[in-house]
């Protein structure tokens, strides 16, 4: 089946894509199969990707492993609903994310996407703080934040977008502290820290939870923080009693260099996000981790449980293939590849500094990121970017490069050199 132009013109007048105008539609690619590190367009072209589908596809496309998994998996049941079964493929992730994240994180909450881990993560920090008998019911977050779409995510985005502005009374009244200023390679300045810990301080017996994009801030503006401020807003948690939730679904699985971004402060959360990378970008699938104290004490409150149960909760296939793509992971070449990358990008990127048009260029792991002075043209970037037989998506004023991690050094260049000629 090939799309035809006809097809694209339904596609035009019917069918919503991510954030986009249904009057005035950018124009879409299509894309018939991807391989590797490849997307094939309907005409044949082949496009390296410098996007790993929005942070997800870390192997790459049409793996075998990743495959095989899938297919083994339908053979015996592509879905079963969670209450009151269980299944092999899901004790065996939940296992390995048990395994794999920190110590105190025992119990694990399975949904649907990101936006609903966020949802999840929320909602277990209201009902633990309703369990303990202290109505706590805001939620500190930092500005530049991105954490999703549904209600309750967008509630702690940052305020300034249009998002809350478009659903003004509909959206929780929750509290913005300035976002950190101090870039991750810079040295550290302890006042970046004093409008979060003044803020928190002031809210303390109202706060349930910080939600925090551990060191990288990405939808919210790609940017890169400081792990020392990470370090400080948990020692903050602590001294104040609040739990702090890490989102870790952009930059978990090895993305910013470490297999958990916290790491990088040594941090350990009460509540973690994962999402994206967790299927290696196969399928929609999450999960919400949290200490065995939190899951009890929400088990103990009025309610007696935790009030989330998705339709396709545990999804066996998803669950098959992120145990592959967790199998993968345990295989430690993202190490060596993570590092290879943001090698080359710093190389390939950091000059771009000194252009006028640029702002600012920030490299952490498999990120590179060139942020300019003004907007840029979506469309027409991309339109050169695809003449050069690249798939790379700006937004606003940020052109950034996230590609999958068995990328080879030949089509790591392309992806910069095509940046740099945008750029230029
Ligand atoms: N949190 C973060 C940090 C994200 O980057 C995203 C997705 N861009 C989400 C949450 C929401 O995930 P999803 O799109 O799967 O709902």
């Amino acid at each position: 089946m090939s799309v035809t132009a006809s097809d694209l013109e339904f596609d035009q007048l019917h069918i919503w894509h991510p954030y986009t105008s249904m009057s005035h539609p950018l124009p879409c690619y299509p894309v018939e199969a991807a391989s590797g590190v490849e997307l094939q367009l309907a005409d044949g072209r082949r496009l390296v990707d410098g996007m790993s589908s929005w942070w997800a596809a870390i192997h790459g496309y049409n793996h075998p492993q990743l495959n095989q998994a899938a297919t083994q998996q339908l053979e015996k049941m592509s879905h079963v609903m969670f209450g009151g079964i269980t299944h092999p493929a899901a004790i065996a992730l939940c296992r390995s994310l048990v395994a794999m994240t920190p110590e105190a994180l025992q119990c694990v909450f399975l949904a649907d996407s990101g936006s609903v881990a966020v949802e999840v993560s929320l909602k277990m920090a209201l009902q633990y703080w309703q369990a303990r008998g202290e109505r706590r019911q805001r939620i500190l977050t930092l500005r530049h934040a991105y954490h999703g779409d549904t209600f309750g995510a967008m509630s702690v985005c940052d305020p300034d977008n249009s998002m809350h502005s478009l659903y003004q009374g509909y959206l929780a009244p929750h509290l913005f502290a300035t976002a950190p200023q101090c870039g991750f390679d810079q040295a550290w300045d302890e006042n970046d820290i004093a409008p979060f810990a003044a803020l928190l301080e002031q809210h303390a017996g109202e706060v349930a939870a910080v939600i925090l994009e551990p060191v990288v801030q990405g939808a919210g503006g790609m940017r890169i923080y400081h792990p020392t401020y990470l370090k400080r807003v948990r020692e903050l948690c602590d001294r104040h009693q609040v739990l702090l939730i890490a989102d870790e679904i952009a930059t978990g699985f090895g993305r910013t260099g470490k297999l958990f971004a916290c790491e990088h402060a040594d941090v350990v959360p009460d509540i973690l996000c994962l999402g994206k990378a967790l299927t290696g970008g196969y399928m929609t699938l999450s999960a919400t981790l949290t200490t065995r104290h939190v899951a009890e004490t929400i088990s103990n409150g009025a309610a007696g449980c935790f009030m989330h149960g998705p339709t396709f909760m545990g999804n066996p296939l998803a669950c098959a293939v992120a145990n592959a793509s967790l199998s993968l992971l345990a295989e430690n070449r993202w190490q060596q590849q993570v590092a290879a990358i943001e090698n080359q990008l710093k190389q390939q990127l950091l000059p771009l500094k000194a252009l006028p048009k640029v702002a600012d260029v920030r490299v952490l792991g498999a990120i590179g990121v060139v942020e300019m002075r003004e907007s840029v043209d979506v469309a027409q970037l991309q339109r050169g970017f695809v003449e050069r037989g690249v798939w790379i998506r700006p937004f606003g004023k940020l052109i950034y490069l996230m590609p999958p991690y068995i990328i080879e050094p030949e089509q790591l260049s392309r992806l910069t050199a095509a940046v740099t000629a945008a750029v230029q």
